[in-house]
């Protein structure tokens, strides 16, 4: 059974986009889950000072530099 599913990862930076493939590799493997992902993680790339960010209630700003951050999906972080 799996309780609780986060897409919070230093690795890779899915987008909360990416749940139904989480939740397709659970089904996959027989394995309880819960209907949604339980800790949804936002990762935006900050456009002026490429910092990642994790946006917290839909607070769409630059922890670093305060600068606007997009509010579709930026981060890719295999760089
Ligand atoms: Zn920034």
């Amino acid at each position: 059974m799996v309780g609780e599913v986060s897409n919070q990862s230093t690795g890779y930076c899915p987008d909360i986009s990416s749940w139904p493939v989480v939740a397709q590799a659970l089904d996959r493997a027989g394995l309880m889950r819960p209907s949604s992902s339980t800790r949804a993680v936002v990762f935006r790339r900050c456009p002026e000072c490429q910092e990642r960010n994790i946006v917290r209630e839909d607070d769409f700003v630059c922890v670093f530099c305060d600068s606007e951050l997009l509010t579709a999906w930026n981060v890719d972080c295999a760089d």
